[in-house]
């Protein structure tokens, strides 16, 4: 078989106990036989994006190595956001658990359902930072270098949390 695909999957909750949802979600991805080398990044807490009277969130980036397609593989990721009671209500609202495919080795991919680098992945703080901590040296497909991506991403409130 050819190489594994590198994969980052960013994670995020601000519903029923954040660190248990994203903790809960790191061990579904542990338990799924085609995803190997997982490895998560700290957890940050931060201030929604979207609708501001929601509670705050807990966000994560996790890496991993797979052969899986990208569409099987954000069906796992559907498959745990179930698992874990995501309702949908409004857009960017709260949630029990999200999990975005980020980046697919150097891809770019433009479905109905899956585009990735994902949308948003530029600017949002609580995505860059941890990737950083995970792959300081990435260069992401279209979008350019992690390092210069952060160097305009302001890091305002995203603060990592200390783990028990
Ligand atoms: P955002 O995508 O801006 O972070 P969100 O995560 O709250 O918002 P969701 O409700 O989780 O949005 O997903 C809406 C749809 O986005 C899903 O049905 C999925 O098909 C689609 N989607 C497109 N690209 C991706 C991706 N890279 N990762 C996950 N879902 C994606
Ligand atoms: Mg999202
Ligand atoms: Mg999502």
């Amino acid at each position: 078989m050819s190489k594994p695909v590198q994969v980052f999957v960013g994670l995020g909750s601000n519903l029923n106990q954040p660190v248990e949802q994203l903790k809960r979600a790191v061990a579904a991805l542990l338990d799924v036989v085609d995803l190997n080398g997982v490895r998560c990044s700290s957890f940050y807490s931060g201030k929604p994006m979207g609708p501001q009277d929601q509670p705050d969130y807990v966000n994560a980036v996790v890496q991993l190595e797979t052969y899986l397609k990208p569409r099987p593989l954000l069906q796992i990721l559907q498959r745990i956001e179930e698992q874990q009671g995501r309702i949908r209500e409004r857009r960017w609202g709260e949630r029990t658990i999200d999990l975005d495919l980020l980046l697919y080795g150097d891809q770019c991919i433009d479905l109905p359902e899956l585009t990735v680098p994902h949308i948003g992945l530029a600017e949002r703080n609580f995505v860059l930072y941890p990737l950083q901590e995970m792959a300081p040296d990435l260069y992401i497909p279209q979008l350019g270098a992690l390092a210069q991506l952060i160097s305009a991403c302001p890091r305002t409130d995203l603060q990592k949390i200390k783990q028990t």
